[in-house]
Parts: structure tokens; sequence; C-alpha cells
């Protein structure tokens, strides 16, 4: 293929992949299923509309790949209980001032009075802690392998910088571990994965082989193009056909085998793996990430813990079955009812990576590919 396609040839291939696809398919005689653990690509497999072109025998649903909506409710009670302090200024991430926590959230604290404040990277709360030495800086540090390293680098620069009132509340989050609960759930079915482009670029691609081999089910990394993420669903069905269970790259202009190796040593240097709660998944081993005992004064539920009590609410919202994709959000009672972007029952309408949030902009397929 050469290096840069029209629109038009573009469209002709992605018909011509989709065709493939459906004819290999057919050849395994059931309906093949396949997941996309990541955000990007449940925005971009929306917005080309690549659900609807592909034949019934093949199903496409959406994981665990936001971090917004993988985060769980008692997570948000701390952020919430920790704002809530005079204090405190909480550095946040916009998308999770909406994120409701078991009893209210962040925006409902910041309308209490509460300081938060809007950053768009780890680093902008560097600033916010030399600009008001006298309260201590939280910031929010959710986010998937693609958000550590910049998280750790923070922390760095503040240790280099001499700076004690920056402060993380930590809900880093690992893709291969839950790709293992999610394998291992009697619920959750599916043949193969459309692995995470962003989360590969730091990790490489070596970190899915265990999970992939353990429980041989193919994994194909691709890009957020309709075409790319055609040609790994192309060579997903393939490797079903051929019984194989690989770690297959298709970006591989940007992602390298050995992924960034300075980005992985910036976060190791700093976190280590431990236990930690996904929304629908409940607590998954050595799935997240904490700061190691070096950077524990980082960490402010070591310097100052804080007790919360996280209520089950009795919700009809059914995100953690969103999650493990096994409802679409369709299913669930409150979808484009109660449950609308501006006003968000659950964590998965909140965030624009959210699968809800996907399908209540994209899911009429109005803007599908090819037309
Ligand atoms: S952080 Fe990157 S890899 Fe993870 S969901 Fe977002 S875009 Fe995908
Ligand atoms: S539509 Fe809203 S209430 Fe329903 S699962 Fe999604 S986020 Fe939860």
């Amino acid at each position: 293929m050469k290096e840069k396609l029209t629109k038009a040839e573009e469209r002709e291939f992605a018909q011509e992949l989709v065709q493939k696809i459906g004819e290999l398919a057919a050849t395994t005689g059931r309906k093949l299923r396949f997941m996309e653990v990541c955000g990007t690509h449940t925005v971009a497999i929306f917005r080309a509309g690549l659900r609807q072109m592909l034949p019934e025998t093949v199903e496409l649903v959406s994981g665990p790949g936001c971090p917004v909506c993988v985060t769980p409710d008692d997570y948000m009670d701390k952020a919430i209980a920790y704002a809530q302090r005079d204090d405190v200024i909480i550095a946040t991430f916009g998308d999770m001032l909406k994120v409701p926590g078991s009893k209210s959230s962040l925006n409902e604290a910041k309308t209490g009075g509460a300081d938060i404040r809007i950053v768009y990277s780890p680093m902008d709360s560097i600033a916010i802690a030399k600009d008001n030495p006298d309260k201590k800086v939280i910031f929010l540090a959710v986010g998937f392998e693609t958000t550590a390293p910049t998280a750790a680098a923070t922390v760095l620069a503040a240790e280099q910088q001499g700076i004690t009132n920056l402060f993380m509340l930590s809900a880093q989050k690992l893709v291969p571990p839950v790709m293992e609960v999610l394998l291992n759930d009697e619920e959750v079915h599916v043949d193969g994965f459309i692995l995470p482009g962003h989360v590969s670029v730091v990790t490489g691609t070596g970190v899915y082989k265990p999970v992939i081999e353990k429980y041989h089910v193919p994994g194909v990394v691709t890009g957020f193009e309709p075409v790319q993420i055609l040609r790994g669903l192309y060579r997903l069905v393939q490797q079903v056909v051929k019984g194989e269970a690989k770690v297959e790259n298709e970006y591989t202009d940007v992602v390298k085998p050995e992924g960034n190796p300075v980005s992985m040593a910036i976060t190791n240097k700093v976190y280590e793996p431990c236990d930690t709660g996904w929304r629908g998944m409940g607590v998954v081993p050595l799935s997240g990430l904490k700061m190691r005992d070096e950077y524990a004064r980082f960490d402010i539920e070591e310097v100052l813990p804080v007790e919360v009590e996280t209520i089950t609410k009795k919700t009809a919202c059914r995100c953690g079955e969103v999650l493990r994709g096994i409802v679409t959000p369709k299913e669930c009672p409150l979808f484009g009812k109660a449950c609308v972007p501006t006003h968000a029952i659950g964590p998965c309408m909140v965030s624009v990576e959210g699968v809800c949030a996907a399908w209540y902009k994209y899911g009429q397929g109005r803007f599908a590919y090819g037309k």
C-alpha cells in the first residue's frame, strides 16, 4: 500500500477489508466477538460507523478502556473528602468533576466552595503548588500506562525542586491484569482483543504475551484510523481461523516491540504494582500502581489518610456490566433518557471516551464510514 491514500481509496480499501473479514469469519461457522480495551478505539470505531459496516458474524464490544469510567466510587469519595478540606487544592483533568462518587461529585464540592482547579497535565500542578505554599495541592492521578510516566515525572520534578506541598491521589491502572479478569469471567465472551495503541507505545507489545498465550486468545495492536482498525480485525479473524493466539502489531510505525524504555523507567522508578479497585470488576490483583516507599511522602493517602464511607447505591445504571462488555448502553433503562452527556448518571456517560457517551453520540451510525 502506498504511504497516503485518498479518501476515496481509503473507503474502497475499507470496504474490501470488510468483505474479506466477513468471508473469512464465515468459514468459522459462528459469530466472532472482539473487544477493544481503549477508549480512543471505542470512539474511533463509532465515529467511522465500523460496527454498522461489519457483517452480523463479527461483533465488536467495548471493554474497560476509559480511565475515568473505571475509577470506582470509593476513589471519588476520597477525592471529594480531600476537596472539602480548607487546606487542600485539588488539581484534576476536567472529566473527573462530573464523575459521581457514592454520595456526590467533585462538581458539587466545587459549588460548595472547594478549591478545585482544572489542569491539562500533571506538571501544571507544580505551578499551583508553588503559588500556594500554605496549601496541600493534590493531583488526581487517574489513567493507564500512558499517563503514568507523566505523573511519575511530576513527582520527580517536585522532588528536584524541593516542593513539599504537592501530592498524588493515585488510581493509575494497568491493562493486562484486567484483560485476565475479563477472560476469567464466565459472562464475558471474547474471541480476541484489539489492543490499545497509546498504551502499547509506552509498554511495547510483550506485556500482553503472557495473558494472550495463557488463555489462547489472539490480540492485535492497531492504530486509530478506520483502515488500521479493520486491518487489525482481519488479522484477528485470521488468527481465529488458524487456531493461533499471538500478539501482533498493526501499528508498527508508532508502536515498537520494546515500547518506550525511558518512559517505563520513569514509571518504575516512582511506582510499583499494587492491587486496585475497578468499577464493575472489584479489586484486581496487581492491576494498579502505587508510589514506592522512597516517594511515599508524595502519596496523600500515606501523608494524610482519609476515612470515607462508600455507600452502595441502588441505581439502574449498568456501567459495571457495560465496562465488561456484557451489555450495551442501549440495554440500560436510563440511556438517552435520564442519562445523557449533559446529565450523566454514570461515569460511562461522562468521559468523551466512555462507551455510553460514544453510543449516545454516534450510536445511530449517522456518520457511517463509507457513506
Ligand atoms: S489513555 Fe490512550 S490507550 Fe488509554 S484509553 Fe485513552 S487513548 Fe486509549
Ligand atoms: S447510560 Fe448512563 S446510567 Fe446507563 S450504564 Fe451508561 S452511564 Fe450508566
